[in-house]
């Protein structure tokens, strides 16, 4: 809605003919602009950063049910359960989805008729809602943007600065779209310069194994196919704040090429099985969405983003009335899902007399609830221990039959003795893996997704093992988590090595001591049950 601008007097009106016309062309514009003010921008920013951290989207929910429940793979089946239920849950306790809290994406529509009235720069104003919404301390969410990229990466602390896009269209009013993207999705984008002739669909399927499941999967894909590089990369990351209508589509069938090709591409994605947090299992992806543009007649650039199990984004418009106002999902958009420790599924397991035979006897799929007191360490901590040991310096913690959790926590609130702490990719932890195995007495390792060759092998070499545990279910793990101490590396933050006391908190052996990794044999197993993409002998 315009605001109410105030008019120039009478007295100095312009006198006749052209000048009068520019008078009331410029009255009329000025009438019609719409002040953006600047509390009203950040304030706005900063309440869709609380709101996406625990809401997910309804569409995103919806289409998770309905995976659930065509869901035929156990181990797939119990992995959306503890996604949904996780969902639920941060809804309700109005805590992060996910410990990876992103980092924020920001796209402004800004009409042509609207002024900002701002004492800083746009990018400023964006930044302190990012601030503001990140340090509210009902809800304070994990920092984890780094200033400099390159050489001291050292975190800014309060997530700033978020990543800004900004387009001028018609009208007077400003649309805005925040997301908050984890780092294991956003870092399983892909880009390539295909040759005119070359297949989309052959790019896509050959691209997706090769992701692995660090991305949290079941997601979707954003593609953006032609213009230029960077045109391609941007329209894959704006087709993910679309909603999820993959059902409704395909219920009323595809009415252009465009949407032909999505169903061709979700249907076929979805059979190389890989499934949820790469299982094996029916559902990888929930939706398919598309973004082209014209391009040069000697290129086909086509990037590929996925969104994950904390796909989190919300849609708003500014038109000048105030802060905007944001409308949270009915409680009735969950499905009657609400995942347990099942003790008769699953094995019970003491940490604190865990052995190296018995890590050596769990077989891969198996479940297991973790009792007892852990360890934590991820990239930060991994790398000053290698300095360490590599100087001949003593290590601040014992690693001896001990088990290393791959997290991150977010700090807790209230009550809570840790916040949300859902496990972070393995596969970056892969390099440090014999050098723990091998140095420190570390027996078993617990992340997300697949673990790389080198990784496996060493695993197999010292009769270890790598436990998964579900990424997107950071709340859900939380209250497995009784205690929580730090106990090494202070100083890095949410990457410090903590101590943790927990119960029945649930994982899948997903390398086991001979190397079998169930991220290979889960995937083939399913695409060959799916039956249509062969598998290779
Ligand atoms: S769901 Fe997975 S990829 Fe997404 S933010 Fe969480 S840990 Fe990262």
């Amino acid at each position: 809605m315009p605001r109410k601008a105030r008019l120039p007097s009478p007295k100095n009106a312009l006198p006749s003919g052209r000048a009068n016309n520019f008078f009331w062309n410029t009255l009329s514009i000025y009438i019609m602009t719409t002040v953006i003010k600047q509390d009203d921008l950040i304030q706005s920013i900063a309440d869709a950063i609380q709101f996406i951290s625990y809401y997910h989207p309804a569409d995103y929910i919806q289409h998770l049910a309905r995976a659930y429940e065509r869901e035929q793979s156990a181990a797939a089946k119990d992995a959306i359960a503890q996604i949904l239920t996780n969902s639920r849950m941060c809804a309700e306790g109005r805590r992060p989805i996910c410990q990876d809290t992103g980092i924020v994406n920001v796209f402004l529509k800004v009409g042509m008729d609207v002024r900002f009235e701002l004492s800083c720069t746009l990018q400023e104003a964006c930044d302190e809602g990012v601030r503001r919404g990140y340090l509210d301390p009902d809800n304070k969410l994990r920092a984890s943007v780094l200033a400099d990229p390159i050489f001291d990466r050292k975190n800014t602390k309060d997530n700033t600065p978020c990543i800004l896009h900004v387009e001028l269209v018609p009208g007077n009013t400003v649309d805005v779209q925040v997301a908050s993207k984890g780092g294991g999705s956003e870092n399983k984008s892909k880009f390539a310069m295909l040759n005119p002739s070359d297949s989309i669909v052959d790019w896509v399927l050959k691209t997706v194994p090769l992701m692995g499941a660090g991305w949290c999967p079941p997601g979707m894909l954003g593609i953006g196919v032609g213009g230029t590089a960077e045109k391609a990369m941007l329209m894959a990351k704006q087709s993910l704040m679309e909603d999820i209508d993959m059902y409704e589509l395909l219920a009323r069938g595809p009415q252009n090429k465009l949407e032909e090709l999505r169903i061709e591409l979700y249907e076929k994605v979805n059979a190389l099985g890989i499934g949820a947090q790469g299982l094996g299992g029916l559902t990888t992806v929930l939706d398919i969405k598309i973004n082209t543009y014209p391009t040069h007649a000697a290129s086909k650039p086509i990037a590929m983003i996925p969104n994950c199990a904390a796909t989190r984004h919300v849609h708003f418009v500014l038109d000048g009335s105030g802060v905007a106002n944001l409308t949270p999902p009915s409680l009735s958009d969950w499905p009657d899902v609400h995942w347990a420790p099942d003790y008769n599924a699953s094995k019970q397991v003491n940490l604190d007399t865990l052995t190296k035979e018995e890590v050596a006897s769990w077989k891969p799929g198996q479940t297991l609830l973790l009792n007892g007191k852990m360890l934590t360490g991820r990239d930060a901590a991994h790398k000053r221990i290698q300095d360490m040991l590599a100087k001949g310096e003593p290590l601040p913690v014992d690693f001896t039959n001990r088990v290393i959790y791959y997290v991150g926590p977010v700090d807790p609130v209230r009550e809570e003795v840790v916040g949300p702490a859902g496990p972070t990719t393995a596969t970056r932890m892969d390099k440090f893996t014999d050098m723990m195995l091998e140095k420190t007495g570390l027996i078993a390792m617990i992340g997300k997704a697949e673990r790389g060759p080198v990784a496996i092998e060493s695993i197999k070499n010292h009769r270890s093992a790598y436990l998964m545990a579900v990424g997107g279910s950071a709340y859900l793990v939380s209250k497995a988590i009784r205690g929580a101490k730090v106990v090494g590396f202070e100083d890095l933050g949410m990457e410090a090595i903590y101590e943790f006391d927990v119960k029945d908190m649930p994982v899948t052996v997903a390398v086991d001591s001979s190397g079998t990794s169930v991220h290979t044999t889960g995937p083939r197993e399913w695409q060959a049950k799916i039956g249509i993409i062969p598998v290779p002998a």
